[in-house]
């Protein structure tokens, strides 16, 4: 297994975005400490970089599914710096900060300072046409209302117990909808964003946190060697999220053997040493001392079956929400509505046919011809299943008609794409985190085995980095007693 002129195989199964973090980590470690590692990289697909893409479709630079990433998280920041994409980051763009909420069948803005889950500014709030009286005041009382003692609570329960039940269905519904494409009455506080727990706990109120925070954040503003304070809360790339993906298929290529269009079928372990044997589809076995698997939960699932079937069990009940990105461009003359924010989030209430739609072209400078705008329609998620069977042609009709008639577009668009997402976004549900606990404590007991992905411990672009980078770094760690000897 281990080859005496290259050193300790390693192979990562997965070529999307976690899987070329873990890579191009591997290519750093090795070249850092002088190590010899032959790295191989597996990917289902004719392509490198997974559900992340970038097409350029005339005079428009559509992200087909990511767009941009945190900023107030390292993983992507610190890969873009090390990859020298430094000067290639974008901040949004300043003049439509914001996002609208459709209410009623027409879209009203998000009270300003309103972060997902809590207020930061009273005044927005009390001005805004979206709550009743009641609600409004139901969401300022939050302040009075104390602590609760649940371990993990469903995003849903939290808001109603905190800020009511006005806030959570018209705007924390679908504003975290937009992001998750989840069911708020399943998704897990603590494993989604648990710093408004910790927010909770440490105040006693997430209006009196926010209000504290205001003062550390001038402080954030100030710093220049922030990430955050020099792109705002999101970034984006000049040429799409495909510089990324182009930048480190550069240096993987470099580094490692790439094997695309080769899906693995299953893991077992070796009995002769401590290595595994990685089964491709024509039932060929090639061995390696230590394996990143670097793909959706239920691929993991699969390829870890016979190895540890209690690990796939549980990787297996890490639920999936599959979805749709129908993409569309309009003349601005055709457009009644000016769009003047980064889209538009959409109440299950509403009782619409769409999630969310970002406006791409106002959200990021030169993605469409400046007479023009470009649109990302998001349709399915756990909300709304059954539209994730549609045909093309089917979505692309609901989305014309819920475009008309919300925004009053008139007219064919210039194009219209479909971007199918089956089975791609984890659902982190109640009890997500122990779960992660016991698939982690059952992966530490193989040596030389560690996952990778959006799975775990966050969904987002950094979160995938960083997810592969650790997963790296500890297959690199774990010397095989065979390693030690070459
Ligand atoms: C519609 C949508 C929009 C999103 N927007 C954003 C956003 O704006 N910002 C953000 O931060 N995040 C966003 N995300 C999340 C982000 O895209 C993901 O976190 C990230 O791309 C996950 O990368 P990954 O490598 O873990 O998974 P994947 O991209 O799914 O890669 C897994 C790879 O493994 C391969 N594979 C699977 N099984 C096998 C096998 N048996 N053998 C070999 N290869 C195999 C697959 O072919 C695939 O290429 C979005 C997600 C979706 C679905």
């Amino acid at each position: 297994m281990t080859n005496p002129d290259t050193g300790r195989r390693i192979a990562i199964i997965g070529g999307g975005l976690s899987g070329l973090a873990a890579a191009h980590r591997l290519i750093e470690l090795s070249a850092k400490q002088s190590s010899r590692v032959e790295i191989t990289l597996f990917e289902a697909g004719p392509r490198l970089g997974g559900i992340i893409g970038t097409q350029q479709i005339g005079d428009y630079l559509v992200d087909t599914g990511a767009d941009s990433f945190l900023t107030n998280k390292p993983g992507a920041i610190g890969l873009c710096r090390r990859l020298g994409l430094e000067n290639r980051l974008i901040a949004t763009d300043s003049r439509y900060r914001g996002v609208h909420v459709l209410f009623d069948g027409r879209p009203v803005p998000v009270p300003e300072g309103f972060q997902l889950l809590s207020p930061s500014a009273i005044w927005p709030i009390l001005t805004t046409p979206i709550l009743s009286p009641w609600g409004k005041l139901r969401m300022l009382m939050e302040y009075f209302v104390p602590p609760g003692d649940v371990a993990d609570e469903s995003l849903a329960d939290f808001v109603r117990r905190r800020f009511g039940r006005e806030t959570l269905d018209r705007l924390v519904q679908p504003l975290i909808g937009g992001i998750y494409t989840s069911d708020p009455e399943k998704l897990s506080l603590a494993a989604t964003m648990p710093r408004f727990l910790d927010m909770e706990r440490e105040y006693g109120s997430l209006i009196r946190a926010s209000r504290n925070e205001k003062n550390t954040k001038r402080a954030i503003a100030s710093d220049t060697t922030s990430g955050g304070a020099r792109y705002g809360l999101f970034a984006g790339l000049a040429g799409g999220m495909e510089e990324l993906l182009a930048a480190l298929r550069q240096r993987v290529e470099a580094g490692c053997t790439v094997r695309p269009g080769v899906r693995i079928q299953s893991l077992s372990k070796l009995d002769t040493s401590a290595g595994y044997g990685v089964v491709l589809a024509d039932g060929t076995q090639e061995l390696f001392d230590a394996i990143v698997v670097a793909t959706t939960a239920h691929q993991a699932a699969r390829l870890l079956g016979e190895l540890d079937p209690a690990l796939s069990s549980e990787l297996d009940q890490i639920e999936y929400a599959s979805s749709a990105i129908v993409v569309t461009a309009h003349k601005l003359a055709n457009v009644r509505h000016p769009l003047n924010s980064f889209g538009l989030v959409v109440p299950h209430r509403e009782r619409r046919r769409i999630l969310a739609t970002s406006f791409s072209s106002r959200k990021f400078p030169k993605r469409a011809p400046a007479d023009s705008v470009l649109m990302r329609t998001f349709v399915g998620g756990a909300m709304q299943p059954e539209l994730n069977d549609y045909e093309d042609a089917s979505l692309k009709r609901i989305v014309r008609d819920e475009l008309s008639d919300i925004f009053g577009i008139q007219g064919p668009p210039q194009f219209e794409l479909v971007v199918r997402y089956p089975r791609a976004m984890p659902q982190y549900h109640v009890g997500h985190l122990d779960r992660v606990h016991r698939i982690e404590s059952l992966t530490a007991t193989h040596r030389g085995l560690a996952l990778a992905g959006n799975a775990f411990r966050g969904v987002g672009i950094p979160d995938s980095i960083v997810s592969g980078e650790a997963a790296a770094e500890t297959v690199f760690d774990a010397q095989t007693p065979f390693a030690n000897v070459c």
